[in-house]
């Protein structure tokens, strides 16, 4: 605890000003693109490999919530995931992934670890951010397991602070690519 306030005393104040417009209009469509880009061609792998059809269950094992509002804007009118074949399901029994974050609570192992079980075989773990993939500034302690892999077995990580919905996105093309 005392090694995150320290960080906390040196790091500062990181808030970026808020700009009026988009710093350009190019930067703008560059990003669309490239979700389009890796939308399309996680659909093309969603559709052969899983007959067009992914289900994500998502699980905070203990973040500070960063990392789910990145997971819910994937729901939102831009990214909107589910033009991919991609659905986020309330069941772990209905789930293809698992998509973790983290630090493993304590209090979260044994939840985690049912869900693990509960989903159905073939399953693939995601842990999601700094804290699913390494425990992140909050690591192993009394009150954490630290990395979601010190809990239930995981095929991916990515990384980020939190992560950006496209990297959600270019995480789920690598595994489903790979699989
Ligand atoms: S990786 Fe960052 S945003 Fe995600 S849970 Fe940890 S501290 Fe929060």
């Amino acid at each position: 605890m005392l090694r995150l306030y320290g960080k906390i005393f040196k790091t500062g104040s990181l808030t970026e000003r808020v700009s009026p417009l988009p710093k350009t209009i190019s930067d703008t469509v560059m990003k669309d693109e490239a979700v389009k880009q890796a939308g399309h061609r996680l659909k093309t792998i969603v559709d052969k490999r899983f007959r067009g059809s992914l289900a994500i269950r998502e699980v905070d094992a203990g973040s500070c919530n960063a990392c789910e509002l990145e997971i819910h804007a994937l729901n939102n009118v831009y990214y909107n995931i589910e033009r991919f074949g991609v659905h986020f399901v309330a069941s772990p029994r209905h789930a293809d992934i698992l998509m973790v974050t983290g630090p493993v609570s304590r209090h979260m192992e044994a939840a985690l670890r049912r869900t693990y079980d509960a989903t159905p075989a073939p399953k693939w773990v995601i842990a999601v951010g700094d804290c699913g993939a390494c425990g992140g500034e909050f690591g192993v302690s009394y009150a954490s397991c630290g990395a979601v892999a010190n809990v239930i077995p995981v095929d991916l990580a990515i990384p980020g602070c939190p992560p950006a919905p496209l990297a959600l996105i270019q995480g789920l093309l690598s595994l489903c690519g790979r699989l």
